[in-house]
């Protein structure tokens, strides 16, 4: 029987409750499969600013390295957000990242069926939607040197390096060979060397994916088509600021932010978190919707442990979760037969994901 190192982040607000649903629903998958998960729980965020002073204690760096992936709740709160920058629960989930070395965020924006109507578009546009943001998290425009901001003069420098671009576009590629085989990347090559530079390599790095259609999209029409008709996109491969952008703008596409998983992959150990933070407005309620968490736990299954079977089993599990009517609070009014609260939601799913 395989074994398998689970580091587990719980963070602050919601964060303990959206992952003990989702640890029910894996310990239920599991049972039928031939793994078994062993979880190691870590402080971060605010608990671990309260509890040890600091917001990424070292021993949580250490345990998070050995592990064969983390699951990640969320961190932040008001309680914490007038501490030096330093000591603040996001600068710990930033640290993290780059201790990890993941260079690659995942950004997948699936609409359900059921909640078709939870969007801001029309039904005809995003009925259907099933898309993959592929964006490059270390380099770009928010690390390049120099960097200046002076009193009549600021700047910042967009620098991308070829092993920068060859290895995003890799995971863009491989992911679109799992998918629809379609990889669009973005940028904008009619005004930037850099952006130039990055569809020359992509160029590049597709011969070693025939089988793969390659597109390429400057960013301001990326942000039109998204809106416009986005079930013409598989994946979304795009550097560090327009992927910032693009993946906030293609997830709201759905509508509910408590629905949407992210993996960040690339190092070592990936991390897999909802893309919500701490929501501290609803915390210790029991009315958080613990399905962008879940779903997380699915991606952790398929990119992190090769559980490919039991990563299906967790997706179709949500599924029929929601296709039988079952909702938390924020999504009651769409299509709801019963209000069920974030254990009990975490419960049904993980009754359907363990046969
Ligand atoms: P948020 O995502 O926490 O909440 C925005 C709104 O969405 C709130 O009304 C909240 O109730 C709702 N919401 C979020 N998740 C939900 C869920 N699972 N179910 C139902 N409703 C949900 O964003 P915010 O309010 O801007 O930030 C709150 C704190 O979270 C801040 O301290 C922020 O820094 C932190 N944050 C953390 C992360 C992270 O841990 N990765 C990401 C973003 C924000």
């Amino acid at each position: 029987m395989k074994k398998y190192k689970i580091a587990v982040i719980k963070g602050d607000g919601v964060g303990p409750e959206i992952i003990d649903a989702t640890l029910q629903v894996l310990d239920a998958v599991s049972v039928n499969e031939d793994f078994e998960l062993e979880y190691e729980e870590y402080l971060m965020g605010g608990i671990a600013y309260d509890i040890t002073g600091s917001p990424l204690p070292e021993k949580t760096i250490k345990g998070c390295k050995e592990a064969n992936a983390i699951l990640f709740g969320a961190i932040g709160g008001p309680k914490w957000d007038n501490l030096p920058r330093h000591l603040r629960p996001e600068s710990g989930l930033l640290k993290l990242r780059q201790e990890l070395g993941v260079f690659a965020n995942l950004r997948p924006t699936l609409v359900y069926d059921e909640l078709v109507n939870a969007s801001t578009l029309k039904e005809s546009v995003v009925k259907g939607v099933n898309l993959v943001v592929v964006r490059e998290l270390t380099g770009g425009i928010y690390f390049g040197t120099p960097r200046e901001k002076g009193d009549d003069k600021a700047f910042n420098t967009m620098v991308y390096e070829r092993y920068e671009v060859e290895r995003i576009a890799k995971i863009a590629f491989d992911l679109a060979m799992k998918r629809d085989k379609k990889v669009c990347s973005v940028d904008k090559a009619n005004v930037l060397e850099v952006s130039q530079f990055w569809r020359e390599i992509v160029i590049e790095i597709a011969k070693d994916y025939p089988e793969v259609e390659l597109t390429h999209m400057y960013v301001d029409n990326a942000a039109m088509q998204l809106v416009r008709d986005p079930k013409q996109f598989d994946v979304i491969l795009t550097g560090n600021l327009f992927g910032d952008i693009l993946s906030d703008e293609a997830s709201m596409i759905t509508g509910s932010i408590g629905l949407l998983p992210s993996a960040s992959i690339g190092g070592r150990v990936g991390l897999y978190e909802p893309i919500h933070g701490s929501a501290p407005d609803i915390a210790r309620q029991g009315i958080a919707n613990p399905i962008a968490t879940i779903a997380s736990s699915a991606m952790m299954l398929r990119y992190a442990l090769n559980e490919n079977s039991a990563a299906t089993k967790v997706e179709n599990a949500i599924i029929k979760t929601l296709q039988d009517g079952y909702r938390t609070k924020d999504l009651s009014q769409f299509r709801a037969k019963e209000v069920c609260s974030t254990i009990e939601i975490g419960s049904i799913i993980a009754g359907f994901a363990s046969k």
